[in-house]
């Protein structure tokens, strides 16, 4: 039913439809198990045999109307939620690659993620190649190696605002027999659905615009179904026996949902990254409201870019809707109806003015958080990435003097006024 209606539609509507006489708002199950009246019904439960609900760490039932939603909202045909943003992509990845493989990335990505991939994944024996989003497609195809087994990037870089070319991307990793993940974290599905260029996995920090109000930590992998992962031998995970599960082979009993469900039954059976049902209802709330809250913090952001461009003691001004910005033509291809209200830009004097702009603003605070109701600012040179060196801070086209500066809905000239009287004294 749900594909029939407009996004904005299935934003308030999605994912749960109650019978007569049920709730009407999602319940929050809040229960870690659930009965059986006999314990061969349960065995079937456990070997996939059947559907249904067993321990909460695999599935819980407000958790998976809010995955089903998300799933709604980017098209894809199953999807699942995570503890925080961070499990996603690693689950994202590790779902589909193990010791001795390969995966070309991005390098414009989140500093978490950065982390994750270059330290953490690398200890677990899997290498990344880091390419920059605006390389060629002869440099991207000759990062490919015969053990690559994705391709990951942002649809829109925290916080370097990098506009990802998903076609190019897709081009290269569909040509090397490997699927292409993104995390569209900033942009959400209101402005842009990857999987309708080419991207087959999509990720999401759901702590973001997603949930709106900074409640609660979360992630989401949905899948498009559209990538055929029997058409080489690069994934045996998916299309060859899981001796953990008696024999199942992913890809011959779920087909489409093969990817999602072995992510579910065996990393997260192993790893254990979910979230609470009570976050995941506060998840879902927030989305209710997220196609009207994204359109007011664009349209915000367009403004106080505009006012910030004209400032004489603003140096540069990175903003994707701004026809000045490098990523201006990808953002009209991709992200037409607006990116987010994320704007990045230096102010004159480098990062002693920086500080002081910062210090003086008081509607706008410093957090460090990014993407929610409330304006805020960071520097992330001295905090999200100060575990890079200046070579890397470079590549992930994050300078020193670069101020993240997160439009919330607020009243747009309240927050312009905050901003000109922080100048005044930066
Ligand atoms: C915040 C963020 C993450 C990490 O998500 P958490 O929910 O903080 O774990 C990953 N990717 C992007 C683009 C982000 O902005």
């Amino acid at each position: 039913m749900e594909k029939n209606y407009h996004i904005n539609t299935n934003c308030v509507q999605a994912g749960y439809s109650p019978k007569n006489g049920e709730p009407r708002v999602l319940p929050i199950v809040q229960s870690t198990t659930y009965k059986y009246e006999s314990s061969e019904q349960m065995g079937r439960l456990f070997d996939l045999e059947e559907n249904g609900y067993f321990y909460t760490r695999l599935q819980n039932p407000t958790n998976d109307a809010v995955a089903a939603r998300i799933t709604a909202l980017e098209g894809g045909v199953a999807g699942m939620l995570t503890s925080s943003g961070q499990a996603a992509n690693f689950y994202a990845v590790f779902n589909i690659a193990s010791a001795g493989d390969h995966i070309v990335s991005s390098a414009a990505i989140y500093g978490g993620t950065f982390n994750l991939f270059s330290v953490t994944m690398k200890k677990l024996g899997i290498d990344f190649t880091f390419v920059r989003p605006d390389v060629s497609e002869e440099e991207l195809n000759a990062a490919f190696r015969p053990n690559t087994k994705a391709v990951f990037a942002e649809t829109l870089s925290n916080p370097s605002l990098d506009v990802l070319d998903i076609e190019k991307f897709a081009r290269a990793a569909h040509a090397h027999g490997v699927p292409l993940i993104v995390d569209n974290t900033f942009p959400t599905p209101i402005n842009c659905r990857p999987f309708q260029f080419g991207a087959d996995i999509v990720t999401h920090s759901t702590t973001k615009y997603m949930d709106g109000h900074a409640t609660s930590v979360g992630g989401a992998i949905i899948d498009s179904g559209n990538f055929d992962w029997t058409q080489n031998d690069k994934f045996p995970g998916l299309t060859t026996p899981d001796e953990s599960y008696h024999g199942i082979t992913y890809t011959e009993r779920f087909g489409k949902g093969a990817y999602i469900t072995k992510a579910t039954a065996q990393l997260m059976r192993d790893l254990g990254s979910i979230p609470s049902p009570h976050n995941a209802f506060l998840l879902g709330l927030g989305l209710e409201t997220l196609a009207l809250r994204v359109q007011r913090h664009c349209e915000n952001a367009q403004k106080v870019a505009e006012f910030l461009e004209a400032h004489e003691k603003v140096a540069w001004v990175d903003y994707p809707g701004l026809p000045s910005s490098r990523g201006y033509a990808l953002a009209q291809k991709y992200m037409p109806h607006g990116t987010s209200g994320v704007i990045s830009f230096g102010v004159k004097g480098g990062r002693e003015a920086a500080t002081r702009f910062m210090d003086h603003l008081e509607l706008a605070a410093i957090v460090t958080h990014v993407a929610d109701a409330r304006t805020c600012v960071l520097h992330p040179a001295s905090t999200t990435h100060r575990q890079l060196t200046d070579a890397q801070l470079e590549e992930a086209g994050v300078g020193p003097d670069l101020i993240r500066l997160s439009v919330g809905i607020e009243y747009v000239d309240d927050i312009i006024s905050d901003l000109q009287q922080a100048l005044e004294q930066a």
